[in-house]
C-alpha cells in the first residue's frame, strides 16, 4: 500500500524522522509545499540531514557507476532481498536504497579492481588507443 504523503505532511510539527520522504526528497519528486517541509525537518534533524547526505552522494555515485557485470547469483539475492524487503515493511525504501547503495559501491570497488588489474597486467596495448 502506498502512503499519501500530502496527508501526514499537513502536520509539520508532528512528522517524524521515519516518515520523511527523504528519498522523494532526494530524487526530487516532492511538490514545493513537501520540499519544504523536509528542508525545514533536514535543518533541525541532524540525523535526517546526514542521512540525506548520504542518500545524495549515493544518488551521485549511482549515476557514475559504469554499468559492470556481478555474479547472476549476486543480482538474484539481492533483487529477492529487495523484495522481501520491501513486502514486509513497506514505506521503508531506505532499507532497499542502502541494500542498492552497498551494490553500487561493490560495483565501483569492482570496476575500480577490474580496470586496475587490466591495465597493470594483461590489457591489450591498443585498448588506450581505441579511445
Ligand atoms: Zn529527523
Amino acid at each position: 500500500m502506498r502512503r499519501d504523503f500530502s496527508s501526514f505532511l499537513v502536520s509539520k510539527e508532528t512528522m517524524m524522522c521515519q516518515e520523511l520522504p527523504l528519498v522523494d526528497f532526494v530524487d526530487g519528486l516532492l511538490d514545493a509545499e513537501s520540499r519544504a517541509t523536509v528542508a525545514t525537518h533536514l535543518r533541525e534533524c541532524r540525523k535526517c540531514a546526514a542521512l540525506a547526505k548520504t542518500l545524495r552522494e549515493t544518488r551521485e555515485l549511482l549515476q557514475q557507476a559504469e554499468p559492470v557485470e556481478v555474479s547472476q547469483q549476486f543480482e538474484q539475492q539481492l533483487e529477492t532481498r529487495l523484495r522481501r524487503d520491501d513486502l514486509k515493511r513497506e514505506g521503508l525504501k531506505l532499507l532497499a536504497l542502502g541494500l542498492a547503495a552497498v551494490a553500487a559501491l561493490l560495483r565501483l570497488f569492482l570496476a575500480r579492481l577490474g580496470s586496475g588489474r587490466t591495465s597493470a597486467a594483461s590489457a591489450p596495448s591498443d585498448k588506450k588507443a581505441d579511445k
